[in-house]
């Protein structure tokens, strides 16, 4: 069997030309577009192209987008202060806080901060706390776990009753994917360092969601056959042959993976486009949200 691969990029594209002529509208009947304001502090280069990248995407969709950047050594008071100002700016529908922040820096209290109907990256511990909550709605959910379920939906998955094994259980991607998974009614399996027998747990899952940080740890002998593998590991990989003299892997050994598996994204190309698409549906729902026009949010 070769696998379906799953193309997050064509995918990505075409949500966010939906997006764009979404913002089309609404800039239309309100007469200003939406905005997305962002919070980078420090120098670390992988935050600072991620926000790079955040607010070429949010050009292209005609989102207007602000980032305040402050230096590593910036107070916290400063950063809070920087937040507030977001949370009162009503050209503002949309905040995220560039993660991680500095080490001296208290992340909850920031991330608390930010106004709920503000929150498109959905990491305010009230927005994680009501994804966890059965009968509840959070009103935003993080952006990689959102895009890991459109891949699935994508993918034609029937996630309803399918046991569901997440490698990794961050704040960011694996324990906020395992919530979304089993509000979908999945059988979830949480997986992380201290887990045993991995190869034997993973072999019982219909859905597979790899996010460790680990290159090619993954086998594609531990998967069920025609298993649905979404693979969120970005791994930079020496490879002397590559132009760069690196090249990006995910977590799962895709050469191997793609002949058992039913379906299966690729690194890059993958999960990665599809992060920042569902960034930018966040910050559309808030915009028309904060208009009062919440039967627009699909
Ligand atoms: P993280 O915070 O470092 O968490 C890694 C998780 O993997 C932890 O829960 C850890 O377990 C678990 N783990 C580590 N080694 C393991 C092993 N050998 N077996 C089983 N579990 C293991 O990483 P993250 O932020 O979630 O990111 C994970 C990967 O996704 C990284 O490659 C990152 O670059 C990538 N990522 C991609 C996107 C995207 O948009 N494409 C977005 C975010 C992250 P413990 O909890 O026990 O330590």
């Amino acid at each position: 069997m070769t696998a379906t691969i799953l193309d997050g990029t064509a995918i990505a594209e075409h949500i966010r030309a939906q997006i764009a002529a979404e913002v089309q509208r609404f800039k239309a009947q309100y007469g200003y577009a939406p905005g997305l304001g962002a919070v980078l502090a420090g120098d670390n280069p992988a935050s600072q192209m991620y926000v790079r990248m955040k607010r070429r995407a949010c050009d292209q969709a005609g989102i207007v987008s602000i980032a305040h950047v402050v230096s590593e050594d910036t107070s916290q008071e400063e950063v809070e202060r920087l937040v507030q100002s977001l949370n009162d700016d009503p050209s503002i529908h949309g905040i995220l806080v560039q993660l991680p922040l500095p080490p001296h820096m208290d992340e909850e209290r920031v991330l608390r901060l930010v106004s709920l109907e503000k929150d498109v990256d959905g990491f305010h511990p009230i927005n994680i706390g009501l994804l966890a909550m059965k009968g509840r709605e959070p009103s935003f959910t993080p952006a990689t776990p959102t895009g890991c379920m459109a891949l699935l939906h994508e993918a034609g998955t029937n996630i309803e009753g399918a046991n569901a094994v997440v490698i990794g259980r961050s704040n960011i991607v694996g324990l906020p994917v395992a919530l979304m998974l089993m509000k979908a009614n999945a059988t979830v399996t949480v997986c992380h360092s201290r887990t045993r027998d991995l190869a034997a747990i993973v072999r019982q899952a219909d859905i597979v969601i790899a996010a460790i940080g680990r290159p090619e740890y993954v086998k594609g002998d531990w998967l069920k056959p025609g298993a649905v593998v979404i693979d969120v590991g970005t791994n930079r990989v020496e490879d002397p042959s590559a132009e760069k003299g690196f090249r990006w892997v995910g977590d799962v050994e895709f050469e191997s993976a793609q002949e058992i598996a039913g379906a299966i994204t690729k690194v890059p190309g993958g999960v990665g486009p599809m992060t920042i698409t569902m960034l930018l549906q966040n910050t559309m729902k808030a915009a028309w949200r904060i208009a009062g026009q919440s039967e627009k949010v699909v």
